[in-house]
């Protein structure tokens, strides 16, 4: 088995695939290796269904308008020249994508443009309410044609490595099939492994969203930022007895979905003008309060006033998985939920995806680029991840070339075991419990409960064998979220209204 490749990218999501793939497509020469921790298909990417947001034609939108609502969205935290970049190189991405064989759905010749929440325009490309998925799998068969990739499944990494110059040098990669440990050597590191939805209580994130590299990068000194930041999509269907829940697309919303409380009433155009199409943490901040105030549980989309054709027709897969779900969408109010949805911060990196590591990359999800400030605005994430594929592989194609693979320095090969003891498995979901109540009510006593938590897990954990995967997954979720409450501490600090300020 290969262990040695000129760059590592761990991550097969769009961010990881579509590097790899433009890395090769410029200089076929190089060895890329891409690893995934579950199955390829396993990601985030997959379940996105809205689509990807883009300035195509001037004429009917303009660059201004997407950057205006993305830095609206962003409550002005965005990093404007960010902004400005990826905005003005939207139309390029998408023209990328197509070439790998993406098909954005058409009217009479023309792109379909899908409204969403915040968006000031229609501008939203998608594949039917599957863009996902459907960008994926092309993505997963253009990897196919390059002999340059080598595709790692089943792996997790579960240590960055450093050469004997202090850079990053290659990974500690765990085979959960083969239940081995490996040490690969790489001259470049590029970390896309992803969110970290799984930390809450309710996520409609993939398994796979456990914020691992962030952690990791952590360890080897990176910069991390803006982590919490955490963006709650407001309409998650509520099922009972689940935490990873399915999405209602904001697309519902944009084809004019009303958010309903049990009394029937459209309660959002008391907080805000825009009611359904404000952004998604007005609309979350709002359901909170409105919960709290009539002390029911749920609030409901409702879609009975839009033609059951036009549902079938535009939503196919979101009208399935509610009818699986046991409520049909066209027929009756759909329980909603607000849920965890989005890591805005993440590995710190500048335009180039680099890092404050030498030879250590982040991309997509998991990278803090500075373009979603405290709220990234709908269907700009797909976008950000093939935005940034040009520069990135640019940098890493001048630098690589100047690179020698060194020797790494002697790690111990600990032989994982992937028996999940009761105390982490417990410990999981009250962590993820109290971390969620913080989330929602901000409010002081679930702070101090949330310190209290982590340190006394911290302690805990010092008897615990490391050699067990969960044990290490653990020590993961408590760095995340100590990094998370440091920085909401320092917010604080710095500003006297942060609480009132913030929406979540
Ligand atoms: C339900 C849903 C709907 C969405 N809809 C949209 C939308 O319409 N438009 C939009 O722009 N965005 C949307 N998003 C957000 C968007 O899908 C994600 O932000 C984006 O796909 C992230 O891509 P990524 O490549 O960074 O990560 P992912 O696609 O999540 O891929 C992460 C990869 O990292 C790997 N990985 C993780 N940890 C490890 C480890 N320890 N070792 C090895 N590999 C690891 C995983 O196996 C996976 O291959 C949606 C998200 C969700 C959850």
């Amino acid at each position: 088995m290969k262990t040695k490749f000129d760059i590592l990218i761990v991550g097969a999501g769009i961010a990881g695939l579509s590097q790899a793939i433009v890395l090769a497509e410029k200089d076929n020469s190089l060895s890329i290796g891409v690893v995934s921790k579950s199955k390829l298909q396993e990601t985030n990417t997959r379940l996105a269904q809205g689509g990807i947001a883009a300035v195509m034609s001037t004429q009917s939108d303009s660059y201004l308008a997407h950057i205006e609502d993305t830095l609206n969205a962003s409550q002005h935290k965005a990093n404007k020249e960010v902004v400005n970049y990826v905005v003005e190189h939207a139309h390029e991405g998408i023209h990328q994508l197509e070439n790998w064989g993406v098909q954005f759905d058409h009217i009479q010749n023309q792109y379909h443009y899908g409204l969403e929440g915040g968006h000031s325009q229609a501008r939203v490309l998608h594949v039917k309410d599957q863009t996902g998925a459907a960008v994926h799998d092309q993505l997963i068969s253009q990897i196919k044609n390059h002999d340059s990739i080598s595709v790692i499944e089943y792996s997790e990494i579960v240590e960055l490595l450093l050469n004997n110059n202090g850079e990053v040098g290659g990974a500690l990669i765990y085979n959960h099939k083969d239940k081995t440990t490996l040490q690969y050597s790489a001259k470049i590191v590029v970390m896309a492994t992803g969110g970290m939805g799984q930390l809450f209580q309710y996520t409609t994130n993939s398994a796979i969203a456990t914020g691992d590299g962030i952690a990791l990068a952590n360890h080897i000194g990176a910069e991390i930022c803006n982590l919490h930041s955490i963006q709650f999509h407001p309409t998650a269907f509520r099922e009972a007895g689940k935490s990873q829940l399915f999405l209602i697309s904001e697309a519902v919303r944009g084809a004019g979905a009303h958010i309903i409380n049990k009394k029937g009433e459209r309660f959002l155009f008391a907080y805000d003008i825009r009611g359904e199409l404000a952004t998604r943490d007005v609309i979350s901040a709002a359901i909170y309060q409105e919960l709290k105030t009539s002390g029911e549980e749920e609030v409901y989309l409702d879609c009975r006033h839009i033609p059951k054709e036009e549902l079938a027709h535009e939503f196919p897969y979101i009208l399935e998985n509610c009818l699986k779900g046991g409520f049909d969408l066209s027929f009756q109010p759909v329980p909603i939920t607000p849920a965890a949805h989005y890591s805005c911060g993440g590995i710190q990196v500048n335009m180039n995806g680099e890092s404050n590591v030498p030879n250590f990359y982040a991309i997509g999800e998991c990278a803090n680029t500075g373009l979603h400030g405290n709220n990234r605005l709908a269907s700009n994430s797909l976008l950000e991840a093939i935005v940034f594929t040009q520069n990135v592989a640019n940098n890493i194609l001048e630098k690589v070339k100047q690179k020698e693979f060194k020797s790494i320095l002697p790690e111990e090969l600990i032989e994982f075991s992937n028996d999940e003891p009761d105390f982490c498995k417990a410990e999981t979901n009250v962590l993820k419990t109290v971390l969620t109540a913080y989330f929602i009510s901000k409010s002081e006593n679930d702070k101090v409960e949330l310190l209290e938590m982590v340190s006394y897990f911290n302690q805990q954990l010092k008897n615990i064998d490391s050699s067990e995967l969960s044990v290490l997954h653990f020590r993961w979720k408590l760095t995340l979220v100590d990094l998370l409450l440091k920085e909401e501490l320092n917010l604080e600090k710095n500003t006297d209204n942060f609480i009132l300020n913030k929406s979540i």
